[in-house]
């Protein structure tokens, strides 16, 4: 089972990946997660990540796509995966086509997580993350049980860099300029599926299992 999740920030990508491997078995492959655990360890690959990453740009595409793609290779993904924030150009959607194709393999659905731009702002504003294990929460609609914990693993929650006000439009605009038209590349591939991401995160999930027909 090989999926891709599509949506703009803030739509819930994160939150709803972390249950759609838990339910499958498959490997949460997260871009974002692992460029975070880059920059936060301080190699000098996290280095020339931030610099991307914090101005709200995107990573170039060959840097991702060996990232990324390299990580694919690894043994836990032999069965499946879920791919979250990769690929967000339509040259990494066809490096990653062009890899599978040379392997026989291919992918089962791209799930877009749909929602109106105006609700990404306070989407964003709201978000905070776990340091330790990159779990997401929100200020109002996905609150921690104790404030600034991670139900999962205890660590300690934080605003990232990058869901700053400032920040936030500048990857709107990327969004929708780059990563946007992927939406038309997998539906014209025949493996989209839509689903409506304004609710709750437990409405969403709802809908996103029925998607996914697990
Ligand atoms: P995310 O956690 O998915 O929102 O990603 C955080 C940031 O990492 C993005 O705003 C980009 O700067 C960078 N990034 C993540 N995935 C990609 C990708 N597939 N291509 C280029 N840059 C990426």
């Amino acid at each position: 089972m090989r999926i891709v999740l599509l949506g703009p920030p803030g739509a819930g990508k994160g939150t709803q990946a972390k249950d759609v491997s838990e339910k499958l078995s498959v490997p949460h492959i997260s871009s974002g997660d692992i460029f975070r655990g880059e920059m936060n360890a301080g190699t000098e690959l996290g280095k020339k990540l931030k610099e991307f990453v914090n101005a709200g740009q995107l990573v170039p595409d060959d840097l991702t796509t060996e990232i990324v793609v390299g990580r694919l290779s690894r043994d836990d993904c032999a069965s499946g995966y879920l791919l979250d924030g990769f690929p967000r150009t339509l040259a990494q959607a066809e490096s990653l086509d062009r890899e599978l194709g040379a392997k026989g393999q291919k992918l089962r659905v791209a799930l877009n997580l749909d929602i109106a731009a105006e609700k990404i702002a306070d989407r964003m504003a709201g978000r905070r993350m776990c340091r330790q294990c990159g779990a997401s929460y929100h200020l109002v609609t996905l609150r921690p049980k104790a404030e600034g914990v991670c139900d999962r693993c205890g660590g300690e929650l934080y605003q990232r860099d990058d869901d700053k006000p400032e920040t936030v439009k500048q990857r709107l605009d990327v969004y929708f300029r780059s990563t946007a038209p992927l939406v038309q590349y997998y539906q014209a591939k025949g493996i989209l599926k839509q689903v409506n991401a304004d609710g709750t995160p437990e409405e969403v999930r709802q809908r996103v299992f029925a998607a996914l027909n697990v």
